[in-house]
Order: structure tokens, then C-alpha cells, then sequence
């Protein structure tokens, strides 16, 4: 019996259709910010900060007519991203809170909302 082959973003058309629900791309209507962009810099191995501008929603993979799993492609270019020491401040803000905190926000008050929300 053979194994399938799971798609890879070397099957991928570039047709788009992954963009129409990115809720980046939504929310911003900037092509070079959605989930086709997302899938050009990470074929052509150009890893940038829009690689962590994504929610990693997964609408972009249920769109997918090639059953490329984006999302998926997206942590593993953030995991490079983080091992060649291009994260953002926010980011390792973000770590160093979840290290010494146990969560992303930083010291938490009870009954306060945090001032600073990081994220990537
Ligand atoms: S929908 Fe799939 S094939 Fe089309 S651009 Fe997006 S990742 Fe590529
Ligand atoms: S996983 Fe990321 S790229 Fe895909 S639709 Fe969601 S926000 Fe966009």
C-alpha cells in the first residue's frame, strides 16, 4: 500500500483563494499582508515579521483547493524566524512573561486588566 502525499507549498498555484477569508488580509485589504503572500515568502525562503502577522486561524488551509496546510507551513517559518534571532520586541516580551509568569501578559492584579496585551 503507498502513502499519500500530503501537499506542500510546492503545489501551490498561487490562485488566492486562500486570501479571501484571511482575517489579516480583512482587516488590513493589503495583498503583501494576507495568506497568499504569506505562502510567496515562505516558497521563496524570504522570512519576515509578516510571517507573524497571522492568527494561525486556519481558514486559509480549509480554502486551499490544493489541501496545503498553510498554517502549519507558517509555525515552521516562525520557529526559523525565532532560531535566526529575527523575533520582535513584543515577542520575546511575550516569552520572557510566559517564562516568568506563566502567562503572555506579564504580572497579573486580580480584578485588573494588564496595560500592555503582547502578542507577535
Ligand atoms: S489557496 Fe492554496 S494554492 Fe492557492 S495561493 Fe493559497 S496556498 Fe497557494
Ligand atoms: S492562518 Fe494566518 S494566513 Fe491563514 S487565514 Fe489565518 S491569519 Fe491568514
Amino acid at each position: 500500500m503507498t502513502e499519500e502525499k500530503k501537499p506542500t507549498l510546492k503545489d501551490c498555484t498561487l490562485c488566492g483563494l486562500c486570501k479571501s477569508n484571511c482575517p489579516v488580509f480583512r482587516a488590513t485589504k493589503q495583498e503583501t499582508k494576507g495568506a497568499r503572500a504569506r505562502a510567496i515568502l515562505i516558497k521563496e525562503d524570504m522570512l519576515n515579521e509578516i510571517i507573524l502577522q497571522c492568527t494561525l486561524c486556519a481558514s486559509c488551509k480549509i480554502e486551499c483547493p490544493e489541501e496545503i496546510d498553510l498554517p502549519e507551513e507558517i509555525r515552521k517559518a516562525r520557529q526559523k524566524l525565532i532560531e535566526s534571532g529575527k523575533e520582535t520586541q513584543a515577542n520575546k516580551i511575550m516569552i520572557d512573561n510566559i517564562r516568568k509568569y506563566g502567562n503572555p501578559f506579564g504580572k497579573q492584579v486580580a480584578g485588573k486588566i494588564p496595560k500592555e496585551l503582547y502578542c507577535c
